[in-house]
């Protein structure tokens, strides 16, 4: 193996640390403990996973937490009144909604039903027309963690080819604004992609850091790359394997075998992006809690 390996589950746990005290001192200075709601509709086993490991995470850094678990025959109505609730609720820093949501559930309408000053996740229309327009607000998770990993590394971004393969609301698209930003972190010339693409070869061919967010077990092979890449797989992908208690291993958007060669720097699945996902999460918390994005008048 060539490539470097970024080690995400190192730099969250050093970031994890790192809110951790500065919880313990916010609540030293005689501050309520940040607190995080959750809300669970429907019973679907990743989302229940993940849900999991952001409770987990929440305990790490004394961040107090819990879940409000609701059935998947809720209507929008009252989905959206009982998040009202806890808009109003000032006990209440920050509001997660986990998605997927059941089909008869719009996505958008329910995010928009959160009090942006509450949305930690960063998905708001507010807080992503804040990141376009460069302001504080609320970072998608996934895309800040991932900043994280090039600040750790010291990889640079500024001038740099960065390729984007995948185009949703919570990775691809966000990370493409923050990429292209002429500002501290971005400065870098941005390509995004997705399945409309028509030969996705002749871009990731010229990336010099190349972010794989699209779902696709191995989508990324070695002969779509160039040598030095930079290598960043956010793809979560459940496929079978008999070895295994749980009948399933979870693998990246890239074959990491044959990448590994070429990189100069590779994120592993799992253990890459996805522990910076989740402290992202802990510290947009920390954030809402303290109101430092969103001062009260
Ligand atoms: P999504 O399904 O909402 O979007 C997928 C995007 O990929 C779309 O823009 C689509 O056009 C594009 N795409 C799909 N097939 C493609 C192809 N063959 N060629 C080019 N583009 C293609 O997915 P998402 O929510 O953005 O998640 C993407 C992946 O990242 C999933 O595997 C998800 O589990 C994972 N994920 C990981 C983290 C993490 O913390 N590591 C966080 C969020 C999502």
């Amino acid at each position: 193996m060539s490539a470097k390996l970024i080690d995400g589950k190192k730099v969250a746990e050093i970031t994890m640390k790192l809110i951790s005290d500065d919880v313990e001192n916010w609540v030293k200075a005689g501050n309520r403990r940040p607190f995080l709601k959750v809300v669970q509709v429907g019973t679907d086993p990743a989302s229940t996973s993940y849900i999991k490991a952001k409770t987990r995470s929440c305990k790490r850094v004394g961040i107090d937490t819990d879940t409000t678990h609701l059935p998947d025959t809720v209507s929008a109505r009252e989905l959206k009144s009982i998040i009202r609730s806890f808009n109003e609720d000032e006990n209440i820093d920050g509001i997660l909604v986990q998605l997927p949501l059941p089909s008869h559930l719009s996505s958008h309408d329910v995010i928009e039903s959160i009090d942006h000053r509450k949305d930690v996740d960063g998905f708001h229309p507010m807080n992503v027309g804040r990141l376009t327009v460069d302001q504080p607000t609320f970072k998608s998770c996934t895309p800040a963690g991932i900043f994280e990993l090039f600040r750790h590394y010291s990889i640079p971004v500024k001038s740099k080819h960065a390729v984007v393969v995948g185009a949703s609301n919570i990775v691809g698209s966000p990370m493409a604004i923050m990429l292209s930003r002429e500002n501290a972190e971005g400065k870098a010339t941005t390509t995004i992609c997705h399945k409309y693409t028509k030969d996705l070869t002749r871009h990731t061919i010229a990336a010099d850091i190349l972010i794989v967010a699209a779902g696709q077990p191995s989508l990324i092979k070695a002969e779509m790359v160039k040598e030095g890449v930079v290598v960043i797989d956010v793809g979560i992908n459940r496929v079978a394997d008999e070895s295994s208690d749980k009948g399933y291993k979870l693998v990246g958007d890239c074959d990491f075998e044959g990448l590994k060669n070429k990189a100069s720097w590779i994120t592993p699945v799992p253990g890459g992006v996805g522990p910076m996902t989740v402290a992202m999460l802990m510290k947009n918390t920390l954030l809402a809690a303290k109101k430092s994005i969103y001062p009260d008048d």
